[in-house]
């Protein structure tokens, strides 16, 4: 059961993204060459309890950390451990945090030091999917149309769409209804209407879209052990229209980049 939620509500929710955000974007400037992920976890646990909030993963379902740290073939649910980044790795981080009732859930693939062009243009494509769904999340669309605009535009690049892992309603809870695959029929599915609040979050890969779950439960692995990317963002539907509660300003401003997307 889809549970819409009110502006206010929406208000709220932006508030709990938005703790994410601003722990992402305290994260980029510590995600280089030699960082070690469980001391990055560390960090954004007080980063968020610093800022009122609760960390969204840590014991929800057992999670053992805040952040789930995936690099290179990784594609989510990475555990956050002692062996330090290295030099052309890819690094999704994935941020929960509960604030006022209400969670926020989003993600940014990173590069650590100089990455490979090839690599760069998975990330690329990876965030150009994200913002093709996020524009199709308007009132009296249907939810298959937007898993189709992501799935389209990394079919195109010839890189795959992870088919067991969704994107997903949020509020006071981290997984609601509906389920958001990154793969669908144009025209089909659930009616998008006002007060909808969606966890996009595009999963792709560069070679197949096959994974497998590692020994300790968690760990998401690409089958042919190639590069994946995830970036995700909490959107509401206000007036009609897509409203992204989270942001990458904060990531964009600690690289010192300037993103049009
Ligand atoms: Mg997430
Ligand atoms: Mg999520």
């Amino acid at each position: 059961m889809i549970i819409y939620k009110s502006k206010e509500e929406i208000e709220v929710m932006r508030q709990s993204a938005l703790v994410v955000s601003r722990t992402l974007g305290m994260l980029a400037k510590e995600v280089k060459p030699g960082a070690i992920p469980k001391k990055l976890d560390k960090l954004a646990e007080e980063y968020i309890r610093d800022q009122g909030a609760v960390p969204g993963f840590l014991g929800l379902y057992g999670c053992p950390s805040t952040l789930l740290i995936s690099t290179n073939e990784t594609v989510v649910h990475g555990l956050p451990i002692d062996k330090p980044l290295e030099n052309g790795d890819v690094v999704s981080i994935d941020c929960g945090a509960k604030m006022n009732g209400y969670y926020g859930d989003h993600a940014y693939t990173f590069e650590v030091g100089e990455v490979k062009p090839e690599v760069k243009k998975l990330l690329k494509v990876t965030k150009e999917c994200l913002y093709l769904g996020i524009e199709q999340m308007y009132a009296g669309n249907r939810l298959g149309s937007l898993s189709y605009a992501i799935q389209e535009h990394a079919e195109k690049h010839g890189y795959g769409v992870v088919r067991e892992l969704v994107g997903h309603g949020l509020g006071k809870k981290m997984h609601e209804d509906p389920q958001v695959p990154n793969y669908g029929r144009k025209g089909t599915g659930k009616k998008l209407q006002e007060g909808l609040v969606l966890a996009i979050e595009p999963m792709i890969t560069m070679g197949t879209y096959r994974v497998k779950t590692l020994k300790d439960g968690w760990t998401i692995n690409t089958v042919d052990g190639q590069p994946a990317a995830h970036f995700e963002h909490d959107v509401a539907i206000v007036d009609g229209k897509p409203e992204i509660l989270s942001t990458f300003d904060y990531i964009y401003e600690a690289l010192g980049i300037k993103e049009t997307v």
